[in-house]
């Protein structure tokens, strides 16, 4: 906040010099807001408590979550055995239950009981617990779900954020069907509540089971992942399938060169399961949004306007897209001695659909943390990538850095 003053009297003290508007050149309003969309818990195939979960999101510097269970809504009564609490943990220390019963010991708040011998815990509902983390403009929980849909063996995902009931998944008769139809019943409880609903399509190299043309061509699809936590979810792809981010190029050059659609803005979370060390653990992936006001409706304006970036370690100070002089400004956060490349992807209007090298071509390369780059007026897109020289604090895949990347640009 301190650099954003210190801009804005810097442009107003300009401004008055040069007796000309701030406005073309002012940081865009809002307030940038960390979240992760896509957890799992108990209430699906997550090995840990709500409430555990939700906390460890708040002590790490989080500005909201959203609980993300296959096909349900932390609503109901949910009682689970003991046993099959444990079974879910791989590693040795403390179980689930033990750190559940020691962070509420003294309290009431734990409910178990003896059902027939078999002693069972009742899973908290969202409207139980959520009072005891949230507080108004400092910590938001966004109700969600992955709908967990599929076709054939090709695992079809999709998270809705912020939907008010459970959408059970729908079948299809095609992969891009299937896609299609689950995206449409989150748009229609969205126009039946009033109630805006994020939806992103999750890991699409996941069993192989999403090309980048099926991404293109369900145009009711706005977001995905270009980042996902999970290790087993082919980010970087293989030596004949292209990567999530070339995904992402692939995808947005034919919405815009062939279908006159807007390119897909990109995510990145956490898909996180297991919380007692594992292979799935939080804090790998997250998106920084600039809204308004930390409320769910606000944060998902603000996405639409594709006002975010996703990141794995990297902060901007800011971030600037002025569309007149088409200039993207990037001021990157310093990180210890970390050094920064970014760079600027895009695709040119006169690509060679045969050759993939024209597509997601790198345009410019720059270090620092102080960052311009035109993009040329004949780009389909341009979008910028940054990658620390400092490794993921936790890795998902061997070789992993910190990177950001910026949504697309220059195609309006
Ligand atoms: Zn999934």
């Amino acid at each position: 906040m301190k650099t954003r003053f210190a801009l804005t009297l810097f442009c107003l003290l300009v401004a008055l010099i040069l007796n000309q508007s701030c406005t073309k050149t002012s940081p865009a309003t809002g307030n940038w807001y960390r979240g992760n969309t896509h957890t799992h818990s108990l209430w699906s195939d997550g090995n840990d408590f709500p409430e555990i979960i939700t906390e460890w999101y708040l002590d790490n510097n989080y500005d909201f979550m959203a609980l993300s269970d296959h096909n349900i809504l932390a609503v109901g009564e949910k009682w689970m055995s003991l046993d099959k609490v444990f079974e879910r943990q791989d590693v040795e220390g403390p179980t689930a239950m033990e750190k559940y019963r020691a962070r509420y010991a003294g309290t009431d708040w734990i409910e178990t009981r003896d059902n027939n011998g078999v002693e069972e815990v009742r899973l908290k509902q969202l409207s139980e617990y959520r009072s005891r983390f949230e507080k108004p403009g400092e910590f938001l929980i966004i109700q969600a779900e992955e709908i967990s849909a599929k076709f054939e063996e090709k695992p079809i995902h999709i998270n809705a954020v912020n939907l008010q009931e459970v959408i059970p998944p729908v079948k299809g008769t095609s992969v891009r069907d299937v896609m299609s139809r689950n995206l449409q019943a989150i748009s229609e409880q969205e126009k039946l509540t009033g109630e805006p609903i994020l939806a992103h399509v999750n890991h699409p190299n996941f069993r192989w089971a999403l090309t980048a043309e099926d991404l293109a061509h369900v145009i009711e699809e706005e977001f995905f992942e270009v980042y996902n936590g999970h290790p087993r979810i082919n980010h970087l792809g293989d030596d004949t399938r292209p990567g999530d981010e070339k995904i992402w190029d692939i995808a947005n050059t034919i919405r815009l060169a062939e279908l006159n659609g807007p390119p897909l803005l990109g995510v990145a979370t956490d898909d996180s399961q297991t919380y007692h060390g594992g292979d799935t653990s939080p804090g790998r992936g997250w998106i920084m949004v600039r809204a308004k006001k930390l409320e769910a409706g606000s944060l998902i304006e603000a996405m639409r306007k594709g006002d975010f970036y996703a990141s794995t370690g990297i902060y901007l100070d800011e971030l600037t897209w002025d569309n007149a002089s088409r200039t993207l400004s990037l001021e990157i956060r310093p990180d210890s001695d970390s050094t920064f490349t970014s760079e600027l992807i895009g695709t040119r209007t006169n690509y060679n659909a045969a050759d993939k090298n024209s597509i997601g071509e790198v345009l410019a390369s720059q270090e620092g943390t102080s960052v311009t780059f035109n993009v040329p007026e004949d780009m389909l897109y341009a979008r910028v990538t940054i990658t620390s020289s400092r490794s993921a604090t936790n890795p998902s895949y061997e070789g992993q850095m910190m990177q950001a990347w910026t949504q697309p640009v220059g195609w309006k």
